[in-house]
């Protein structure tokens, strides 16, 4: 699906995680030579692939050698290390492009809304991933992983699932990957021997995929447990499981249930699932977390049948040294950027933005991936999402409907500003060097984890070259 008439269509995708790659894949094949420039505010690309992806799970980040192929187009550019906002706004691209796509996915994260959630020891899981996987933004943050024992892990996703390998990992395994450097001095003095995993459903309604669970069970020196009542499927659930034909919702349960008839080893570090639990508030001494009171819960079905959390009346004491909230990613509002604050999300209608729900649609303006549809799905599903969100922008250009740029190219306006923008060529010298000195290190890749780090080594690395 070529357009011969199509050279010069200009795009500007605002993010360079999966959905923005994505969004100039499906472009370079339907628009003949389409330009689509990628804009990061940080200097490196990939978004969660680089800042989110465990470091553990090395496979996974492997997918950045699609967008290694898809910025070989000739009408691929990154401008890396240029924030929508601070360096250019909406209404610089709009006057550069013909089209502008939302990609910077849900940068920050759900609260409990329960008392004590701001105790010292109560983290979001957001920020410990950005953390251990050197995102600039979390580079900050302390974890008091020293003075304890017992953790309180809430929410059952393949987030949780992180969080809760890096806290039982051995230190030697993880040095060897891409792990921040400064995540290291804590995870060894460490001293976590359980982590609680509190899910507010049963096991039937568990958000992890099965691989991800049963793959902590098979690490050495960590056992899944589950006590036989939490196992125990209600009715509502197990009619729920046979009538839906969910296929990792039933292998998640015979985990479960095997786990729970393996009984409680002991001598090993262990990941304790509880189900059908909600913690309800917070405790802590001298401003510190001491403990969590969690309610239990039962099964009702809402209106279109699916099981919801009600409390039964019964709460329970907790005693636990830390908290991770590990409930949902959530978006931020971006300046100029229509928002819709009840989802977290840019409004819109099939990727075209809107000006607010049910509102007038901004032409030539669109989004994609966890922006437009929240923070849901694996990095494949940004595929089949980009493309759902280029075949909207193809009708409109056929149809017309777009922005009509007074300039080409955005360079100028950035030398202009005497913005530094990294090239996709400074980020393959960086890319390099970053491995190259992981070698040295014994590990993959050693990660720079502050924006004035990664742009020294940049300039470093121009000047080298020329
Ligand atoms: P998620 O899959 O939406 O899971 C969030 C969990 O938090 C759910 O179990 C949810 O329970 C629970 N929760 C939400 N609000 C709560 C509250 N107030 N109290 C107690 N529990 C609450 O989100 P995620 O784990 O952040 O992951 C985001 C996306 O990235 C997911 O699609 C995930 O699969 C993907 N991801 C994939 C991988 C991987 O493949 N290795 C790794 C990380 C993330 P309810 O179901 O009851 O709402």
């Amino acid at each position: 699906m070529s357009d011969a008439n199509s050279t010069g269509w200009r795009v500007a995708v605002v993010g360079s995680g999966p959905a923005a790659f994505y969004t100039a894949e499906a472009l370079f094949k339907s628009v003949e030579g389409a330009q689509v420039d990628l804009f990061d505010r940080l200097p490196a690309p990939f978004g969660l692939v680089r800042g989110g992806v465990a470091p553990d799970h090395q496979k996974i980040k492997s997918v950045v050698k699609v967008y290694d192929k898809i910025a070989k187009d000739p009408g691929f550019r990154f401008f890396g290390n240029v924030k929508l906002g601070r360096d250019v706004s909406v209404e610089d691209l709009a006057a550069h492009y013909h089209q502008i796509v939302y990609a910077f996915g849900c940068e920050s994260d759900q609260k409990l809304g329960v008392e004590g959630e701001d105790l010292a020891g109560v983290y979001a899981a957001t920020d410990f991933v950005g953390w251990y996987n050197g995102h600039p933004d979390h580079r900050e943050h302390r974890f008091d992983l020293k003075n304890a024992r017992r953790v309180a892990l809430v929410g059952n996703g393949n987030v949780a699932m992180d969080v809760a390998r890096i806290l039982l990992a051995s230190p030697d395994e993880l040095q060897k990957t891409d792990i921040a450097e400064h995540a290291m001095p804590t995870l060894r003095e460490s001293r976590v021997e359980e982590v609680v995993l509190l899910g507010r459903r049963g096991p039937a309604q568990a958000a992890f995929s099965p691989k991800e669970i049963e793959e902590i069970a098979v690490i050495d020196g960590i056992d899944v447990v589950v006590s036989k009542q939490d196992a125990e499927l209600d009715e509502l659930s197990a009619k729920w499981l046979e009538e839906s034909g969910a296929r990792s919702q039933k292998r998640n349960v015979e985990f479960v249930q095997r786990c729970a008839e393996a009984g409680e080893p002991q001598g090993n570090k262990r990941l304790r699932c509880r189900f059908l639990v909600s913690p309800s508030a917070l405790f802590g001494e001298n401003g510190k977390l001491t403990a969590v009171r969690i309610d239990h819960m039962q099964l009702q079905a809402d209106d279109t049948g699916t099981p919801r959390p009600r409390p039964t009346g019964t709460t329970e004491q907790l005693e636990v040294d830390l908290l991770f909230k590990a409930i949902g990613y959530r978006g931020e509002p971006v300046p100029g950027v229509p928002f819709e604050d009840r989802k977290g999300i840019v409004p819109n209608v099939d990727g075209r933005v809107v000006e607010a729900v049910g509102g007038d649609v901004r032409v030539g303006h669109y989004c994609a991936g966890w922006c437009k549809r929240g923070p849901t799905g694996l990095i494949g599903t940004n595929s089949a999402d980009a493309k759902a969100t280029v075949v909207a922008m193809l009708e409109d250009k056929q149809s017309g409907k777009a922005l009509t740029p007074a300039a080409d190219d955005i360079e100028s306006l950035l030398q202009e500003r005497s913005i530094d923008a990294v090239t996709w060529a400074d980020w393959q010298r960086l890319d390099e060097w970053e491995r190259r000195e992981g070698e040295k290190r014994g590990k993959l890749r050693h990660k720079l984890a502050s924006v004035e780090e990664l742009m020294a080594v940049v300039r470093e690395l121009r000047g080298s070259d020329e």
